[in-house]
């Protein structure tokens, strides 16, 4: 799965692009063989419910999930029980809890990039039945990293100081394909322009500013891709599902092409 995703040559692939004996470096240089990603929810990116049942015709091979086992997943997880322990006044809390609407087959997108370089994910994207649920994001995220060789991951997520709260649980009960390297050190931040929302206690702990080795990561890059599939979000709500989805699967891919042919310039 994933195969036919353009992947971002400027991040760590070991075998590829990291030096040998990378993985005994120091912990103090254990920053520069980090994946840094981001990720978050997009609710303009809607799919109407037409009653139009198609299958995508390249289903799982780039940057969204494949569809069956993840609606598979996410209806086994529908009461699954979230935490919010921030002081945020943010709209992700809320969206977290948005229910869902029948004239929608899906309420938004969920997805992972890379926040030094905003690449898209291989197999990082997928729907969001009703809100921001916590089952939906995991399989995102989880499936991404599913692969993943290297040791350190900084992650950022507007909501992550309840998201990630108890996300090792929750993993425990996940099935095989959504199991991440056990030595996977994971470095959670929220990002910088949302976390002017959160309360002192979160600024403190998930700051960017004050993690060592973040550099000077904003972990925003998600938005930016955002604004580049916003431009196909009123054409995208009227297709069929799997019609929709290999087309956003398409202008991930173009994103990323982009992005690699104008790295360096
Ligand atoms: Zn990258
Ligand atoms: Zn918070």
């Amino acid at each position: 799965v994933g195969e036919c995703a353009v992947e971002c040559p400027a991040c760590p692939h070991p075998g590829r692009n990291l030096p040998e004996g990378w993985e005994n470096a120091d912990k103090k240089d254990r920053y520069k063989y980090a994946l840094f990603l981001a990720m978050d929810a997009n609710f303009r990116l809607k799919s109407k419910e037409r009653g139009i049942r198609d299958s995508p015709l390249g289903d799982g091979w780039s940057y969204f999930v494949q569809s069956r086992p993840f609606k598979e997943h996410v209806s086994n997880y529908v009461h699954q029980p979230e935490m919010n322990m921030c002081e945020s006044k943010h709209r992700a809390v809320d969206h977290a809890n948005i229910r869902g609407n029948d004239k929608l087959a899906a309420n938004g997108v969920g997805g992972v990039n890379c926040s030094r370089h905003a690449l898209n994910r291989k197999i990082g994207f997928g729907d969001l039945q009703r809100g921001e649920k916590y089952c939906n994001m995991d399989y995102f995220v989880l499936s991404t990293l599913h692969d993943v060789k290297v040791t350190t991951l900084y992650l950022s997520y507007d909501i992550a100081c309840q998201w990630f709260v108890n996300l090792s649980s929750r993993i425990e009960e996940y099935p095989l394909r959504l199991q991440v390297n056990p030595n996977l050190v994971v470095i959670v931040a929220v990002p910088k322009l949302h976390l002017v929302g959160h309360g002192p206690k979160c600024q403190m702990k998930y700051s960017l500013n004050y993690i060592p080795g973040s550099a000077r990561t904003c972990g925003e890059s998600i938005e930016q891709i955002w604004s580049g599939q916003n431009a196909v979000s009123m054409s995208t709500r009227e297709m069929s599902p799997g019609c929709r989805q290999d087309t956003l699967d398409d202008h991930l891919g173009a994103w990323n092409f982009r992005k690699v042919v104008g790295l360096g310039q």
